[in-house]
């Protein structure tokens, strides 16, 4: 190709800057990619998904960062796929477009009472703890609403089990941003319950996420005997994987722990899997669960008796779940692109010329992210195999994207109005009279105000 490949990448997170790295640095490809993100600001997940009381995670900017350096790499933010640009608008500009649009809604639970008042899904709380500007301000924290039961036993319910049972002081010194910290002043919780539905070996947690939650002297782990129990199916997956064996060492020695008295409780129950939110008056005043038992191989069956728990909030935390992406075919049942390890295929299996997916729209939302790394590599394999058959675009110069987003009157935000907001951001942290690190702006015209100064 006498020219540079042109790539666009939907979707700024993890996923998206590291399918542009491994693109950029492939010795045998001259390319050149535009990261395209609805939010004004570069990192997805890190910055709107990581808990802020993770700031080891949130490391992984720096990295991030240095990616970005490389000036065959573009970021245009504010502009929604779907929305701003469709499919068509982008094969006008570039060779191929990979997808690494994530996935950033809850997972729906079709049980009776769900929709109650004082029932909510985890990513909408994540989202509003970690300031993503789609969000409405206020939290509806309800001054009754002292026991909390949170569904699912992964590191996402294991982030909103902990900044539940936190205190607003012991957030304060992360980047929330100033109302998330007024709103956590309103948090009446002392008890929150986690409920599994199958049993200890077979929880998602991860070993260090579930340690930590001792760290906290507000907060006292209590790990209920009920269902504590092991299968055949439990022993291989412990003898399977080192990491499972060891969140089951965590759960026991909080077993045999006794609570410090500390004002707070998590409590992790076993073997109870939700069948209904119980309500009064249209809010929240309990959870039906069934007591399940291993079935030995690992999964569950009901045992026909049932539990109610006198608790008055739900959040449900039992996985992502992908948007739609206008024009692409959509397996709803898995809460992804169809696709064959690479390649956006068709509903009849034919690949879609030009189109990849990666990261959690290709594989749903599982594993950390690191792994997307491993992910984008595959996509960008098949990419480069493919190079000589794709399509090429009417306008292959890379001015004439940002000529066309002018044109349309968007005002996307840029790498180095992301750095403007960045340093905007340290400023307010550093001025602020408990000197934090970070305070993050959430208002989207001011995000975008700020970086396009
Ligand atoms: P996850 O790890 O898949 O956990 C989902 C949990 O929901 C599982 O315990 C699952 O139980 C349960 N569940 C699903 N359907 C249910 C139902 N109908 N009733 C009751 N329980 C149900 O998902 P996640 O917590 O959303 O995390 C997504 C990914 O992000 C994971 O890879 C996670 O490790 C990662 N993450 C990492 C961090 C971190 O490193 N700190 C933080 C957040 C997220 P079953 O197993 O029985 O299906």
């Amino acid at each position: 190709m006498s020219r540079k490949l042109r790539v666009a990448v939907v979707g700024a997170g993890p996923a998206g800057v590291y399918a542009a790295d491994i693109l950029t640095k492939n010795e045998d490809v001259d390319a050149t990619v535009d990261l395209i993100d609805r939010d004004p600001t570069p990192f997805g997940l890190i910055r709107y998904g990581v808990a802020p009381d993770h700031p080891r995670i949130k490391e992984i900017v720096k990295a991030l960062k240095r990616v970005m350096a490389n000036p065959d790499i573009r970021f245009f933010g504010n502009v929604a796929f779907g929305d701003d640009i469709k499919l068509e608008d982008l094969r006008q500009f570039y060779d191929a477009v990979v997808f690494a649009t994530g996935a950033r809604r809850d997972r729906e639970l079709d049980i009776p009472g769900i929709d109650l008042d004082g029932s909510y899904g985890a990513a909408d709380f994540v989202y509003w703890y970690d300031g993503h500007p789609d969000v409405a301000r206020d939290w509806d924290f309800q001054p009754h609403a002292k026991e909390v039961a949170v569904l699912g036993v992964g590191n996402v319910g294991l982030d909103v089990s902990r900044i539940l049972a936190k205190t607003a002081e012991e957030l304060l010194v992360t980047e929330i941003p100033e109302n998330v910290y007024e709103g956590l002043k309103k948090n009446a919780t002392t008890d929150v319950h986690v409920f599994a539905r199958r049993g200890p070996a077979q929880v998602k947690f991860t070993p260090m996420e579930l340690r930590e939650l001792s760290h906290s002297p507000n907060i006292d782990v209590i790990v209920h005997p009920e269902g504590f129990e092991f299968d055949e199916g439990s022993m291989e997956a412990l003898k399977a994987a080192k990491s499972q064996k060891l969140v089951v060492d965590v759960l026991t020695k909080y077993l045999a722990t006794e609570p410090s008295g500390a004002p707070h409780r998590i409590h992790i129950h076993f073997c109870q899997s939700p069948v209904e939110v119980l309500g009064e008056d249209g809010k929240v005043v309990g959870l039906r669960t069934e007591i399940t038992e291993l079935d030995g191989t690992g999964n569950v069956r009901g045992t026909g008796e049932f539990k109610d728990w006198p608790i008055q909030a739900v959040y449900r935390a039992i996985g992502y779940y992908s948007d739609v992406l206008a024009g692409l075919p959509f397996d709803a049942a898995a809460g992804v692109v169809p696709n064959d390890g690479g390649h956006a295929i068709d509903l009849d299996g034919s690949p879609i010329p030009g189109v990849y997916v990666t990261g959690w729209i290709k594989r749903g939302p599982v594993g950390l992210i690191g792994h997307t790394k491993s992910d984008a590599a595959q996509t960008i394999g098949m990419l480069v195999d493919d190079i000589d058959a794709l399509e090429a675009p009417e306008h292959a110069e890379p001015e004439a994207f940002d000529r066309y987003l002018d044109s349309r009157g968007l005002e996307y935000t840029t790498w180095e109005g992301w750095e403007k907001l960045d340093a905007h951001e340290l400023g307010l942290g550093e001025a602020h009279e408990t000197e934090r690190e970070r305070v993050k702006v959430v208002p989207r015209e001011d995000m975008v105000r700020i970086a396009r100064a």
